[in-house]
């Protein structure tokens, strides 16, 4: 398809290339800026029991609005901080935020909350992570009580040794741990023998294919199995439906997150959202 220019002339390919650049060198200079000021919002998504239906914890999702570029998922602004070397940046200001948020959550339900931050890889290879991880602790004394760190496969393999390393260092404060996006990537039974987690996080992917998809279900199954035998809980990403949910919980799947349940929210109301029956 061509594009056609204001003018009516026809757009070539270099022009679009020139365009797209342009786009980027303006999305760039905008998160700059935001990096700078430390504009950016963070949303929370509750992770239920399948059974009872209660809150058990949820995971903080960063946000970020530019007044120039608009709304910009952070499948697209974070590998972009990390490429600027800034995520540290994003990853403090999410730790603290959702620190925050699980204790007011905590007094609203009346028991313990946790609260999940993504980890980037670059993160868990920068080396002074530990020291600011160890800082956030003299700060507050509650925060390994409160946060989980959610690591992926492809980050942990990045450096194996080393993130094994810090993930027991980790866990011995305290901190819960969980392996996110399971089934993504191409070792996963390799890296969950080395690290040492809690939860598991079945991907969406996973979740949405066990419709009506036998080798799925088998695969998903399995996927149960070993983590029982590991003893790691497994969390269900993007459950969507009541199908979802029911084959789900027949496989012996334990805990789920999803827009069933309920969508990020900037200030969920907790205890509207906890036990059946819920709303969204
Ligand atoms: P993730 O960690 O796997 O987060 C789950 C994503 O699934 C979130 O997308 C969430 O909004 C979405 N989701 C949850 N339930 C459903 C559902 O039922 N259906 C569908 N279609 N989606 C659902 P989001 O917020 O756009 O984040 C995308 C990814 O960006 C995250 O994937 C994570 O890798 C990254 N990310 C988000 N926040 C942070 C952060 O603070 N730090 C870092 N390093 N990465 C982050
Ligand atoms: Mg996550
Ligand atoms: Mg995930
Ligand atoms: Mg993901």
């Amino acid at each position: 398809t061509l594009a056609v220019a204001p003018e009516g002339a026809l757009l070539t390919a270099e022009d679009r290339h020139l365009e797209d650049r342009r786009r980027r060198v303006q999305l760039e200079n905008a998160l700059r800026r935001a990096l700078d000021s430390g504009d950016f919002q963070v949303q929370y998504q509750p992770i239920i029991d399948l059974t009872s239906g209660e809150i058990v914890k949820a995971e903080a999702l960063v946000r970020w609005e530019d007044p120039e570029v608009g709304r910009v998922p952070p499948d697209v602004f974070v590998p972009l901080a990390e490429q600027l070397g800034q995520i540290h940046v994003i990853t403090d200001l999410v730790m603290r935020e959702a620190l925050r948020e699980a204790r007011r959550a905590s007094v609203t339900l009346r028991r313990p909350l946790r609260i999940a931050v993504n980890l980037s890889p670059n993160d868990l290879n920068a080396p002074d992570f530990m020291d600011r991880l160890h800082r956030l602790m003299c700060e507050h004394p509650d925060a390994a009580q409160h946060l989980t760190f959610e690591v992926t496969e492809s980050g942990a393999l990045v450096n194996l040794e080393q993130t094994t390393r810090h993930l027991t260092t980790l866990r011995q404060w305290g901190f819960g741990l969980a392996l996110d996006d399971f089934g993504t990537g191409h070792s996963a039974l390799s890296v969950l023998q080395h690290l040492p987690i809690h939860h598991l996080k079945l991907d969406r992917t996973f979740v949405w294919g066990i419709e009506g998809n036998a080798r799925q279900q088998v695969l998903t199954g399995a996927v149960m199995e070993l983590a029982a035998r590991l003893n790691v809980d497994v969390i269900a990403e993007g459950i969507e439906t009541a199908t979802h949910e029911a084959i789900l919980r027949g496989m012996g799947c334990g805990l789920g997150q999803g827009y069933l349940y309920s969508r990020p929210h900037a200030d969920p109301d907790w205890a509207a959202l906890d036990g059946w029956p819920n709303v969204s």
